[in-house]
């Protein structure tokens, strides 16, 4: 079926995670394990662009997927996808009958976490520091699955996403790398409130920004706007001494963020409660907390858990990179994998809760695809879209590019190309400027709408 498919063809395309981690795909795909699993599970609230790709593309995904089944030498090929969307499911044992296995999982927080997703799907725990590959898994993006099937002829140009919360028309898009999240916004029917904020990647693990020229990369998974004085973006605000100060007069102690913690529920070492606990004696990114290195930073622990509204995820967060900057790293923590066995399904948090807590349930819990063919008159592409190095620009000011053309590429250091992926244009125009980090492309007059 793909004869002469190799990894370095992902690569030369720009292929990287398009769930949000970013991590370039061919080292991925360069691997050998037995279980290849496609992460259909989409689990940030109010995001619908995989269940969407996988509604109007389920040949293409399947191919994507197939192929990279075929380059890990996989001998199981696994869909994890949540069992309430019956079409798609159904969709995808019709398309993938007897190439495929389809497994549904239950539309709870954090069921795309890569972790959980294992455990669902496969049944195996990936220990703490570890990776699925640690288990013989790879796990790949549905949108990352559609772009491997196109790697061969088309380069990463575009990007689907889903523009809900404060718009006048929730949709899922299709638009090229370098648009804006205003022109997102536009498309979405304009904002419904006068100050909005926007949460890039989603509420719970995304970044959340105010600047709307701000561009789309590669990565970028949907963008949730909210009004500016939303709980989230209040919580959001807040600075580093004023969480533990809260945190240090108002945690007792209760444990729920550790015994709902899905990390913990793996029988990881970390305990966020702990974490908190340490703010009284001023301990954060000392030894006794060390287990913090395990925190995936999903924020359920702050977001759900915590009956205090209190904010452990960023305890742990700043612990974490604390430990890590001292060079601290727990060799052979302990791990207890049977506690999933125990807890894990009665711990989950139901997506519909989730969104209640949250206060998002004003917001209409959809994002249909729309597909318009854009023609920006401007994109700006970002050197660094991935997990690495970031791109050195392979054109200047004045040139003249091609949509698809390489513009940016990962450094070579000691002869070897770094970490990271190609960078593409995704219209064809002018370079106008070069500016922190960005190339910027005018389009020719003639192709703007
Ligand atoms: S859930 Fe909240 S109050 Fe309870 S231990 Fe954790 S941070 Fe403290
Ligand atoms: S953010 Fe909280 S709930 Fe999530 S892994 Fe970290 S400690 Fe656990």
């Amino acid at each position: 079926m793909s004869a002469g498919f190799t990894p370095e063809i992902v690569a030369e395309a720009g292929v990287v995670g398009a769930g949000g981690a970013g991590f370039p795909t061919h080292v991925k795909l360069s691997a050998k394990v037995d279980t290849i699993v496609l992460n259909a599970a989409e689990c940030e609230p109010l995001f619908h662009k995989d269940k969407e790709l996988l509604k109007h593309f389920p040949e293409l995904v399947i191919e994507g997927f197939l192929r990279s089944q075929e380059l890990v030498g996989a001998r199981r090929a696994i869909v994890g996808i949540k069992g309430k969307y019956e079409d798609v499911l159904e969709a995808m044992r019709r398309h993938g009958a007897g190439r495929i296995e389809v497994v549904p999982l239950e539309d709870c927080y954090p069921s795309g976490d890569e972790f959980i997703l294992v455990y669902d799907t496969v049944g195996r725990v990936v220990p703490p520091g570890g990776i699925p590959l640690a288990v013989g898994v790879v796990v790949i993006n549905v949108e990352t699955a559609l772009n491997v099937a196109q790697a061969r002829e088309t380069p990463v140009t575009e990007k689907f996403l889903t523009v809900a919360g404060a718009v006048a028309e929730p949709v899922t898009l299709r638009v090229p790398v370098g648009f804006s999240i205003r022109e997102c916004v536009q498309a979405a029917g304009g904002l419904t409130v006068d100050r909005p904020c926007y949460f890039l990647g989603g509420v719970m693990m995304g970044v959340m920004v105010t600047e709307p020229d701000t561009v789309v990369d590669k990565t970028l998974g949907g963008i949730v706007v909210l009004p500016e004085d939303h709980i989230l973006a209040v919580r959001r605000r807040q600075d580093w001494r004023q969480i533990v100060r809260i945190g240090r007069s108002a945690c007792d102690q209760c444990a729920y963020c550790t015994e709902l913690c899905p990390r913990w529920l793996l029988g990881h070492p970390i305990e966020p409660h702990r974490a908190m606990r340490s703010l009284g004696f001023n301990l954060v990114g000392q030894a006794n907390v060390a287990g913090t290195s395990f925190c995936c930073e999903c924020n359920l622990c702050s977001l759900y858990s915590c009956p205090e509204d209190l904010d452990p995820k960023n305890v742990c967060a700043e612990n974490k990179r604390r430990l890590a900057a001292e060079g601290k790293r727990w060799q052979n923590p302990p791990f207890d994998p049977r506690r999933a066995e125990l807890h894990l399904r009665n711990r989950r948090a139901p997506m519909e809760r989730l969104i209640h807590k949250l206060g998002l349930q004003e917001y209409p819990n959809v994002g249909p695809l729309v597909d318009k063919n854009f023609k920006p008159k401007r994109v700006g592409i970002r050197l660094k879209q991935h997990v690495g190095a970031p791109c050195e620009p392979l054109v200047r000011v004045g040139q003249v590019v091609e949509k698809g053309e390489v513009v940016g590429r990962p450094p070579v250091l000691n002869g070897k190309a770094a970490l990271g992926a190609p960078v593409h244009a995704s219209i064809a125009g002018t370079v106008i400027k070069i500016e922190d980090g960005v190339v910027w492309i005018e389009a020719h007059p003639e192709k703007q709408e």
